[in-house]
């Protein structure tokens, strides 16, 4: 039975992952931070069968340990400070998490496999935040990166970190830059999500307006479920390498606002909508979309959610949580 090691496995992509990795027989172990993490009876809930370990990415005999113990052939990093707006408010904690957190697991594979690096295929979470102000429309494995946050600059760091441990040490390494992935488990600090969220309650009569920042910015939105796909398929191939998953498409959050109020029969959205400058940014990524075609002529990968779909999978996921008072 093969073994991985998911770092971040609290998050909506770890959990995402874990399942895809538990069906396909995978003995799967998660690293979870800090005392009585809250979110550890959520992972011990939706995916039971983790093993999980102890450790944090900024503490390398932690890592160390956690490796020894799970002795995985494949690694995902995934943990991270990944929210945007939060990483200007705590820039040097994003940088030793973000940036420095990833050289720190791939420092402790590398002295975990005492050299034989080929024992541990690496998978590395780059965003498509590295891109930011964009240099070229659409971005693909080439584009020049150009970060617009604490966060982005930190991706950037672990992207180039990964992609040199693969050229300096022969390791099968890759980096997946992911373009913005949703689903019901997104945490509300995410523009989608508290959407989806104040939707669902507006609906139920429970609240009456949703306040947002900048409606205008545009992103690639796809469905997480379908990008921890692509993460595994990238750790299926004979080499590493580096690889947009993108839906190709690209909509404002003006139009996912339209399009979740539509799904519960409000059309009158701007009623509900306040803007307020508080969750302006002050550096913004205005427009980003991915060209994903080396991920489909590579590694077979193509989305399956459409954002239509991806919005009323949200909202109807929170009209039913909401309901059952969840
Ligand atoms: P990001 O692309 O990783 O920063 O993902 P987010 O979901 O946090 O933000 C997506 C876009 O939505 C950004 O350009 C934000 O400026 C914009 N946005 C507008 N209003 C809000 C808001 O109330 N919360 C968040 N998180 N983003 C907002």
């Amino acid at each position: 039975m093969p073994s991985a090691l998911i770092t971040g496995i609290t998050g909506q992509d770890g959990l995402y992952l874990a399942e895809t990795l538990l069906d396909k027989g995978y003995d799967v172990h998660g690293l979870i931070r800090g005392q009585n993490n809250p979110k550890l009876d959520l992972v011990r809930a939706l995916v039971p069968d983790v093993r999980i370990h102890h450790g944090d990415l900024t503490d390398l005999s932690s890592l160390i340990r956690a490796l020894r113990d799970s002795d995985p052939q494949e690694v995902y990093n995934l943990g991270a400070v990944s929210n945007v707006a939060y990483s200007w408010e705590n820039v040097a904690l994003t940088t030793d998490v973000t940036a420095k957190g990833t050289l720190t697991v791939l420092e402790a594979i590398r002295l975990h496999v005492d050299d034989d690096l080929s024992a541990i295929r690496f998978y590395q979470a780059s965003s498509s935040e590295m891109f930011g102000k964009v240099t070229e429309v659409p971005q693909h494995e080439r584009t020049l990166p150009w970060p617009r946050s604490p966060y982005g600059v930190s991706k950037v760091f672990g992207h180039y970190m990964t992609i040199n441990y693969r050229e300096s040490y022969g390791m099968h390494a890759s980096s997946g830059i992911l373009f913005n992935h949703e689903s019901p488990r997104r945490g509300p600090e995410f523009v989608t999500r508290k959407i989806s969220q104040g939707v669902a309650r507006i609906k139920l009569g429970l609240q009456d307006e949703i306040v947002l920042g900048n409606l205008d910015v545009q992103r690639d939105w796809g469905f997480a479920g379908d990008y921890v796909e692509a993460m595994w398929l990238m750790l299926q191939q004979p080499e590493g390498g580096d690889y947009v998953i993108a839906t190709g498409e690209t909509h404002s959050v003006r139009d996912f606002v339209v399009a979740a109020f539509a799904h519960v029969g409000i059309d009158d959205w701007r009623r509900h909508v306040r803007q307020d400058p508080r969750f302006m940014r002050p550096a913004e990524v205005d427009l980003v979309v991915g060209d994903a075609t080396l991920a489909r002529e590579v590694l077979g990968w193509k989305p399956t959610v459409s954002f239509r779909e991806l919005v009323e999978m949200m909202v109807d996921s929170d009209l039913e949580a909401t309901r059952q008072g969840w």
